[in-house]
């Protein structure tokens, strides 16, 4: 059993997905001192699920020179962020109602925090990275999904029932299509990385003339997001036209959210927001279109300043105890 000085400063960041566990120290700056993976065994028993956890949260205590201080996890929701029980994630069925928080205390002896990683992530962004010094803050992460959290002056905000932040599943269509949380028409199941990958294939298929074929030698089921990325750096026309499809998608969506917040600024983050950024000032510009709020032009749209590390630093920024 691991037992970790109270005296260092180092936190244990920890990104819990469902075939990887991702680790790292982070000290009080939100700089990542060190990191490893271990696989996730999310399809056994709730005590091997947490073994998976545990083997990776050794393997970086060891190398933690004077312990480690406390304990942030991402992992996937839903899960209770005040007790830090994981509930029901569709890709952890290792575990249903797990007392993840009380196990790692019972075993580590310092303090734990669980929370979701979009949350966790906009935490880790307000605290350390691109939205450092905003009171309000909205965060949204574009990958397999669309994950958001919202942080006002510098708290996380959990909502009465501690599932707030779900703007991925706030509809823009409600003829939409049906996304994978039953509804119809979420920006997830409309503009994440699958359906940028799908809207791609259906035009290729359709005798649309295109390098992102090629790219993906000659075969459309092999046609990706990162593939319309690719083409898309290198001038082509069709990737051009996904991506503004996108955007155009994408700008209505954050109208709604900006006359609901009325935030200081905008972070987008996940593989799919990078692939977007030149298009982020064309956003900017038709936000006014999809807005009451009169300044929506004068928020700041930014690159989120952690990349694939955002789950290490969301979790370690769980523990930070400087505010921002
Ligand atoms: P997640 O952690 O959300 O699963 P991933 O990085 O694995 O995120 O990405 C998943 C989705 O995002 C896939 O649909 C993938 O094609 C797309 N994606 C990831 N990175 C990029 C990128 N750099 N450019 C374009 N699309 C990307």
């Amino acid at each position: 059993m691991s037992e970790s000085s109270k005296s260092s400063n180092q936190i244990l960041g920890v990104d819990i997905g469902g075939t990887k566990v991702a680790v790292g120290l982070v000290d009080q700056d939100g700089k990542i001192i060190a990191q490893g993976r271990k696989p996730m065994i999310a399809t056994s028993t709730p005590e091997a699920g947490l073994e998976a956890v545990i083997g990776a949260i050794d393997s970086m205590i060891s190398s933690a020179a004077g312990g480690i201080q406390s304990i942030g996890i991402c992992a996937p929701g839903p899960l209770d962020p005040k007790t830090g029980v994981v509930i029901n994630p569709p890709n952890l069925p290792c575990w249903r109602n797990f007392p993840l928080a009380e196990k790692l205390v019972a075993k580590y002896r310092v303090p734990v925090k669980v929370d979701n990683d979009a949350n966790a992530a906009a935490l880790a962004e307000t605290r350390w990275g691109a939205a450092r010094g905003f009171h309000y803050v909205f965060y949204a992460t574009i990958g397999t999904g669309i994950g958001t959290g919202m942080v006002f002056d510098g708290r996380i905000y959990h909502g009465h029932t501690g599932s707030a932040g779900e703007g991925g599943h706030v509809s823009i269509d409600y003829r939409g299509p049906v996304c994978s949380c039953g509804k119809r028409g979420c920006i997830e199941v409309l503009a994440a990385g699958p359906a940028i990958g799908a809207r791609t294939r259906a035009k290729l298929a359709g005798g649309a003339q295109s390098a992102i074929l090629d790219l993906a030698n000659g075969k459309v089921g092999g046609v990706s997001s990162e593939l319309v990325g690719k083409a898309y750096a290198a001038g082509d026309q069709l990737a051009r036209e996904i991506l503004q499809e996108t955007v155009d998608l994408l700008t209505p969506w954050l109208g709604n959210i900006v006359d609901l917040l009325d935030p200081d600024v905008l972070v987008m983050g996940g593989g799919v927001a990078a692939m977007l950024e030149p298009f982020f000032d064309d956003i900017k510009n038709h936000l006014p279109s999809w807005c009451v709020n009169p300044r929506a032009s004068e928020i700041p749209l930014v690159m989120a300043h952690y990349g694939a590390n955002a789950g290490i630093a969301g979790g370690a920024a769980l523990c930070s105890q400087d505010p921002p």
